[in-house]
């Protein structure tokens, strides 16, 4: 007991002298941001936006960290948990995560959701074998293709289109369920015929398999997927220009989404405002860090692709620059 007495003082005394450190700690504010698989573009562009918001740490006191996570339908889950302040998402994710509906029926209408601008477009991608002979998604009945992990856009998108197909899971002769850090050593060792993944050009992700193995881009056309975009503004046909990979030099007709960038309205206005100024104060920069945001310009990225409404601290500096009336 006496003993117990000794070290429960001991502590005590510890946090009296640990005390009059508290507010300088209380100072440090931190955010972080879910992305996908570190060989995925959302990886890339949450670094890209942390680097940013680092560098001004010492005027704004925020620390930004990046996580690796499951993709689209995990950061809006985890965002909506309030265990992410930020996170990267399909366009047709916002949409849904936002109204409640398909994937997030269960789940029920996040209406906290808020989108904080849009990024690079993501057209859905099929890269299959070279010995596969699968020229469109069509041809992959019966051939092993891996879906996407569950929490992954792209799984949840890869159901839309299936159904739309009218086909089921048990229409592929293997549906794995790899990560995508994973699908393109699956592939090139043979385990897979073909993988799918709605993701940004070019990416990492895409280049090595097609480097190690000789890898295929497949075309993912016909009626289902006119009838996909026809009914769902978040979809837009898409081509992956001729020549972006090696031994890829037809250009690839699809389909597919935008990148957009989330939180919830529970996140503190400054938090945001903060993060989207050093964003587009450093815009040039934020472009160079990868080559699948070369092309972004900030009057769409304010607009296009956004279900969930603007979070007020992004609309704040949108106004303050004339992008937003
Ligand atoms: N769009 C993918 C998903 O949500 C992630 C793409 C990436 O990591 O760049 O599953």
């Amino acid at each position: 007991m006496k003993k117990i007495t000794a070290c429960l003082s001991a502590i005590g005394a510890a946090v009296a002298l640990m005390a009059p450190a508290a507010p300088a700690l209380a100072q440090q504010k931190f955010m972080t941001i879910g992305t996908g698989g570190v060989t995925g573009v959302y990886y890339a562009a949450g670094g890209a936006i942390c680097r940013l918001v680092n560098k001004d740490r010492a005027k704004h006191g925020y620390r930004c960290t990046v996580e690796s996570t499951g993709g689209s339908v995990a950061n809006i889950n985890t965002i909506r948990a309030g265990d992410l302040d930020f996170g990267v998402a399909q366009s047709d994710w916002n949409h849904h995560g936002h109204k409640g509906t398909s994937s997030f029926q269960q789940a029920g209408a996040f209406t906290d959701l808020r989108s904080v601008f849009s990024l690079h477009p993501e057209p859905f991608t099929v890269l299959a074998r070279a010995d596969a002979n699968v020229k469109n998604f069509t041809d992959l009945k019966g051939k092993r293709v891996n879906v996407g992990n569950p929490g992954s856009g792209t799984r949840a998108s890869m159901d839309q289109l299936l159904a739309a197909m009218n086909w089921k899971l048990s229409d592929f002769g293997l549906a794995a369920e790899l990560k995508a850090d994973e699908h393109g050593a699956a592939l090139c060792d043979n385990k897979i015929d073909a993988f799918f993944y709605g993701v940004g050009h070019p990416s990492a992700n895409i280049q090595d398999p097609v480097t190690t193995c000789g890898a295929k881009l497949v075309n993912i056309t016909g009626p289902a997927v006119d009838k996909l975009v026809a009914d769902n503004p978040f979809y837009a046909k898409a081509t992956i220009p001729a020549g972006m990979y090696k031994g890829n030099d037809q250009a690839t007709q699809t389909y597919g989404v935008l990148a957009t960038f989330v939180t919830s309205a529970k996140a503190p206005e400054d938090q945001v405002y903060t993060l989207v100024k050093a964003v587009f104060d450093n815009f040039d920069e934020f472009k160079k860090l990868h080559p699948a945001l070369a092309n972004l310009n900030p009057e769409s990225m304010v607009k296009d692709g956004l279900s969930a409404p603007l979070h007020p601290g992004a609309a704040k500096f949108y106004r303050e620059k004339g992008w937003l009336k």
